[in-house]
């Protein structure tokens, strides 16, 4: 397998990133040290005065193993993990495809540069504006969500926030977070403020300003996180997504990541489910002929039927709570936040069955990346 990437380096775009346990253990299984390269972090979702609306429940045992349901870290620390692990040479930078052709015995690629390739198998992991999705399924439109994410980091201490806890707070129209971090043996914090934006609308010119009084309108060193935080670790990101699709692969192309399931930073676990992807295709793919269009087509098949259930839950319900939180109209936001307050909702939602879903993942990848579960 021969992985391309158009730029002259594979790079990190953004700064902040969560991963939960099934992406680490596949990391694991990918020759990826993992070892420090995040801050293990437990959950709770609460209101504007503190209560905790939702408790995210991880079993005990993988707590354990992963230190917790969500590990904070920072992007650029990923890549470099990433990239130590493959080997010199295996990957293709300054390769931008720009034609597919598709017949019986294989994929021929055309690049930006000329060149042309040939292969048994195309797997595009080329992001939410893929051409690989584009050549598969058609246009597929982005779907703006109308919300915009600022977020930052900082190593500064002295905010006094809690250690290893992710505290996501709602107040009417704005989520604020914050969570640890660890980057190259040092601790420090990230933290976000989400708010409905409309998409078309500029973006604010000062993101450090605009960030601080959102902050403010939370309990807790939110606001002093973002005081202390350099104006160059702050990055702002319009909110879209793909509506999920119904199939990703086709004969020899399938997709991978956000090309298969663009997601909402909602679910904080976009780039989680990509990793993932990467591990199931491996396992489906160990031991095929890629010669034979029919093997080709039976694992890709299957790698359709396991991850499509999982990553269109997620998507969607990351969009929809885009939605409950920052569009409700007005006048239902009061009783919103009471149902939420007062009853077990958000808990069964976001604290039983979302994160029991991921957790299900672990059983379902198996043993090992290369021995089916
Ligand atoms: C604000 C924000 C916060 C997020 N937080 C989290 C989080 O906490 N946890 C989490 O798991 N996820 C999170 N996500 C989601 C995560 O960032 C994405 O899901 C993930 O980065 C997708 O990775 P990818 O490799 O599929 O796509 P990309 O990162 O977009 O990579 C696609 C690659 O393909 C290359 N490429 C594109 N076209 C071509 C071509 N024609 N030829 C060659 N190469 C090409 C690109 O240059 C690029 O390197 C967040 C997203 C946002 C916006």
């Amino acid at each position: 397998m021969v992985p391309y990437e158009r730029y002259p380096h594979a790079r990190a775009a953004g700064n902040i990133l969560n991963l939960r346990p099934p992406p680490i253990k596949a990391l694991q299984e990918m020759g990826v040290d993992t070892a420090d390269l995040g801050a293990p972090c437990h959950t709770t979702f609460r209101n504007a005065a503190g209560h905790v609306r939702a408790d995210v429940a991880i079993p005990a045992e993988v707590v354990a193993q992963y230190g917790g349901g969500f590990i904070g870290m920072l992007r650029p620390d990923l890549y470099e993990r990433m990239l130590a692990a493959i080997p010199d040479g295996v990957l293709h930078t300054g390769k931008q495809v720009s034609a597919i052709d598709d017949h019986v015995d294989g994929v021929t690629l055309t690049f930006a540069d000329g060149n042309v390739q040939e292969t048994p198998l195309l797997i595009g992991a080329d992001g939410i504006d893929s051409m690989v999705r584009r050549h598969l399924w058609g246009d597929t439109p982005k779907r703006p969500h109308n919300l915009h994410i600022l977020g930052g980091f900082t190593f500064d201490t002295s905010a006094d926030a809690e250690p290893n806890e992710v505290v996501l707070t709602h107040n009417r129209t704005v989520q604020g977070t914050h969570t640890s971090i660890r980057s190259k043996g040092v601790s420090g914090y990230q933290w976000w403020v989400l708010e409905a934006w409309p998409d078309d609308r500029p973006a604010p010119t000062d993101l450090h300003a605009h960030a601080l009084p959102l902050a403010s309108g939370f309990p807790g060193p939110l606001a002093n996180l973002v005081s202390v935080t350099s104006p160059k670790n702050v990055q702002r990101w319009p909110i879209r997504d793909i509506k999920p699709l119904k199939a990703w692969s086709r004969g020899r192309i399938t997709l991978a990541g956000d090309a298969a399931h663009a997601t909402s930073p909602y679910a904080a676990h976009g780039a989680g489910m990509s990793i993932c992807d990467g591990y199931f295709l491996g396992q489906l793919l160990a031991g095929v002929d890629l010669n034979s269009p029919t093997q080709v087509s039976r694992a890709l098949t299957e790698y359709d039927r396991i991850r499509i259930p999982h990553t269109t839950s997620q998507v969607q319900q990351a969009y929809v709570l885009g939605k409950v939180f920052h569009h409700a109209p007005a006048p239902l936001r009061p009783l919103r936040d009471f149902v939420l307050d007062h009853t077990p909702l958000l808990q069964k939602q976001v604290g039983e069955k979302s994160p029991g879903e991921i957790v299900a993942q672990l059983d379902e990848m198996g043993s090992g990346i290369l021995s089916r579960a």
